[in-house]
């Protein structure tokens, strides 16, 4: 059956412009590290999709390797989004990346012009898309100039393979050199891709939040959840529908030290405060400073979607709430 996006979608989503440019992104958007692999049913996928967008989420965040098997989360995508939203591609944003191991050799991971550029090819085909919104490079290399990975960035924008470029993983000082060579170049870096939420503040120390908000660029924080610890999941035990009895590739078990556990019933207590579930209030914490530009959620159930969207109704947090959450989080 074909599927009717709902005529409201736009009424209460809050659309946040990316940095300085003219590219807007829903506060929250949808990511696909998760439940878009071999082994999830297509209508689940289809379902997640679909309300997302008729909730306002026009961005779909993808990259190479996400799976698994590598390349399937694309392959999914792509193929709702052509079966689907044929009639609606002008209203979404997708992005990939590339960065990490994808094939074998030399070329397939990292920083490389012949790396980046073959897996953009690479992504199209399995995306079954002319081009991309977004086309991040997942994470710095070391090994290999700047100048040469954003030289490739330009040429996926100049070959119109890509509107955009993003960076993602990169740190404050490394995100400045990067943003001056592709300034030169004349690219639309628009975005920041990094970890970021309530238990991890890697970008408040590594200078990447405070320098995307002084030079212009957007910043969209992935597993704002802590992939689920930040919310009322794992309160009471490991549910066997959850990421860390169903995956557990990247979340497992040993994360839920009596430590973590007890940080998490602290923090939900305060959410409860507020009349807000604690995903609701991780996600609004992450928004409350007009600094994050959108919260890249996951989702194994359309429900947590709808959920998570709730978050936008209160992201006004008071100097006592703040604290305390800074005090549980640095324990
Ligand atoms: P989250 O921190 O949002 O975790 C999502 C998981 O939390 C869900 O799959 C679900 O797990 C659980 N969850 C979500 N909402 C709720 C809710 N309301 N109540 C209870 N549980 C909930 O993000 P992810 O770790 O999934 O990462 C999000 C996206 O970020 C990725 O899809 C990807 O696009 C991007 N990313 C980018 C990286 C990079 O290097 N650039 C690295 C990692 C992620 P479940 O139901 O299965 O328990």
């Amino acid at each position: 059956a074909a599927y009717q996006p709902a005529p409201g979608r736009y009424d209460s989503m809050t659309y946040n412009r990316c940095g300085a440019s003219g590219l807007k992104l829903p506060a929250v958007s949808l990511g696909t590290w998760h439940n878009f692999g071999d082994h999830n049913p297509y209508e689940q996928m289809k379902q997640l999709l679909f309300t997302a967008f008729d909730n306002g989420i026009t961005h779909f965040d993808i990259a190479n390797n996400y799976g698994p098997e590598p390349g399937r989360a694309e392959k999914n995508v792509g193929r709702i989004v052509r079966e689907y939203f044929a009639d609606h591609r002008d209203e979404l944003i997708i992005s990939t990346k590339a960065g990490y191991e994808m094939w074998a050799g030399p070329y397939g991971d990292k920083g490389s012009r012949k790396y980046l550029l073959a897996s953009l090819d690479q992504s199209l085909k399995r995306l079954g898309l002319d081009y991309v919104d977004i086309f991040y490079h997942h994470r710095p290399d070391p090994e290999t100039p700047l100048e040469e990975t954003m030289g490739a960035l330009a040429q996926a924008v100049s070959s119109g393979k890509a509107l955009y470029v993003g960076l993602s993983n990169y740190d404050g000082p490394t995100m400045e050199k990067a943003a001056a060579i592709l300034n030169e170049l004349h690219v639309p870096f628009v975005i920041n891709q990094n970890k970021y939420n309530i238990i991890d503040r890697t970008v408040e120390r590594n200078g990447l939040k405070e320098a995307a908000s002084r030079v212009g660029k957007g910043l969209i924080t992935f597993c704002p959840l802590a992939q689920g610890l930040l919310t009322n999941r794992y309160l009471d035990g490991v549910p066997a529908d959850s990421r860390i009895a169903t995956d557990g590739r990247f979340l497992k078990s040993n994360a839920l030290t009596p430590e973590r556990l007890q940080q998490i019933r602290d923090l939900n207590a305060i959410a409860l405060d507020r009349g807000q579930t604690l995903a609701e209030m991780s996600l609004a914490w992450l928004l409350h400073d007009g600094k994050v530009t959108s919260v890249l959620i996951g989702a194994s159930k359309p429900q947590q979607i709808l959920d998570n969207i709730g978050a936008l109704k209160n992201t006004t947090f008071s100097h006592d709430e703040l604290e305390r959450i800074d005090e549980i989080a640095a324990r």
